[in-house]
């Protein structure tokens, strides 16, 4: 970026209101944290930058919850429950799911989705809840109460710029964007300067679905074989699925790199911009490739690229305690846990994505420790999602929906806890907590029954 600047003249920024609960961010953990903190009676705001909820699950069009099921003992089995099952219920109600499906050489399973459904039951789960939502907004900045407390997060929007002041707040920024504001220490990346590449996600309409079949088992090889005759794809492992009508189907095989090779960055404006245009030029190229060699793709066209450019990884604040790769294939239990998930090691490296499962005999999930959604040195913000206290590894598991939708469920009950009892998000009785979570159907795994 340029060095250099200009002086903007002194102002008074109007504040557009006063709440209990500020929440940064509407995917997967902003969604759950507005919910819970909203049901749980508190005035609750959820301040968003698109015109939509669900995060990268809309804006960058997943389209599939990982992270909800683990195989437990050899079984497929939905671990995590509360709010994800009022969203995944809203969802049935408008027939807007697949069956869960077997997935990466059938080792875990996933629940596909209906994105327009989901943004229309996150829109109806919130006004029930009477969380106010404030779309269009893009939020800039933290003003300080001290050192240790946020007063208010200031806001771009059409009417202007504003300041919406809280008593306690949660990022589900994805980025850690108001934790960074505000002077929470963080990491990014694995420390030698690699991040999880991004990767632009798209639709593929026009699908012959009895010629198609199971497409996805014959691409990787339709691919390698293509490599050996000089052709080049942006990474290998591609999911190609069909999604609720099987003449449509959702592709993610693109992987965004800059001209150096790295990861393109999701929190730096220019290789934002660059990787945009990165990521539909590859759409084509990989669209293409599936439309000429793939039976039953060949009257196929793109339906739809994500708005926006998939990014699984940036800031990860440090909290109390890091959530670690061991902890995850290990099958970790926490005195403190809020949830559970059982996502394996989805790391994307330059070139391929490397999967990495807790052994086949083991109990097959992890809890997640109340810890790490309580960030250090600010004493009213909680940090769910994928920017919440995880080492590189760790957040190549537990940054997908479901652990997303625990993180959330948790930040948004325990505000309302921390209000109650007056004290710091450190401080809290999280035996009180893990009985409000359970009361409201979370299945917090051993430690927490
Ligand atoms: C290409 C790709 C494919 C993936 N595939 C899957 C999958 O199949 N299944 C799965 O479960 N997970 C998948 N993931 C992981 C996915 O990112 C997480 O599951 C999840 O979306 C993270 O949730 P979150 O709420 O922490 O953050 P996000 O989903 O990133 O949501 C953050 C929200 O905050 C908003 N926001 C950010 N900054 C600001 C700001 N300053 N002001 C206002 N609003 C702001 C954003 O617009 C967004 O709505 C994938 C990720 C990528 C990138």
């Amino acid at each position: 970026m340029s060095h250099s600047s200009i002086n903007e003249p002194q102002r008074k920024t109007p504040v557009y209101g006063d709440y209990e609960v500020v929440v940064v961010g509407g995917g997967p953990a902003g969604i759950a944290a507005a919910l819970a903190a909203a049901r749980a009676g508190r005035s609750t705001i959820c301040i968003e930058r698109y015109g939509f909820m669900g995060g990268a699950g809309t804006a960058a069009g997943l389209s599939t919850f990982c992270g909800l099921h683990a195989v437990v003992n050899g079984q497929h089995e939905q671990v995590v429950h509360g709010l994800a099952d009022d969203i995944l219920d809203r969802l049935q109600a408008m027939d807007g799911l697949n069956k869960p499906h077997l997935t990466i050489q059938n080792q875990i399973t996933a629940q596909a989705y209906d994105i327009s459904a989901f943004k229309i039951a996150a829109d109806d789960l919130m006004a029930a809840a009477n969380v106010h939502v404030l779309f269009h907004a893009f939020a800039t900045g933290a003003a300080m109460a001290d050192e240790n407390r946020i007063e208010a997060v200031f806001v771009e929007t059409k009417s202007g710029r504003f300041a919406i002041r809280g008593q306690i707040f949660i990022d589900g920024s994805g980025d850690g964007d108001l934790a960074a504001w505000a002077g929470v220490p963080y990491e990014v990346g694995d420390g030698a300067g690699n991040m999880l590449y991004p990767s632009t996600m798209f639709r593929i309409n026009g699908v012959d679905p009895v010629k198609a079949g199971r497409a996805w088992e014959i691409l990787p090889g339709l691919m390698e074989e293509a490599e050996k005759q000089g052709r080049r794809f942006p990474r290998k492992k591609p999911i190609v699925r069909p999604q609720r009508n099987p003449i449509e189907w959702r592709a993610n095989l693109t992987q965004i790199k800059n001209p150096s090779g790295t990861a393109v960055s999701g929190i730096d404006a220019r290789e934002l911009s660059y990787g945009e245009v990165e990521g539909r030029r590859q759409c084509w190229d990989t669209f293409t490739f599936i439309k000429e060699h793939t039976p039953g793709f060949e009257n196929s066209y793109i339906v739809e690229i994500a708005p926006q450019i998939g990014i699984r990884e940036t800031r990860r604040i440090l909290g109390e305690y890091v959530l670690t790769e061991q902890d995850i294939l290990g099958c970790r239990d926490f005195p403190d846990t809020i949830g559970v998930q059982g996502w394996p090691v989805e790391a994307h490296i330059k070139g391929d994505v490397k999967f990495v499962f807790a052994p086949p005999s083991s109990r097959g999930f992890n809890e997640i420790p109340y810890r790490i959604i309580v960030p250090k040195k600010v004493d009213n913000l909680f940090v769910a999602g994928r920017c919440a206290s995880m080492s590189h590894d760790g957040q190549s598991s537990a940054r997908v929906s479901g652990p997303c939708f625990v993180m959330g469920q948790a930040a948004g009950t325990a505000a309302d806890l921390v209000l109650a009892a007056k004290v710091t998000p450190r401080s809290l009785d999280v035996a009180t907590l893990q009985r409000k979570l359970r009361e409201a159907g979370a299945n917090l795994g051993p430690s927490g029954t």
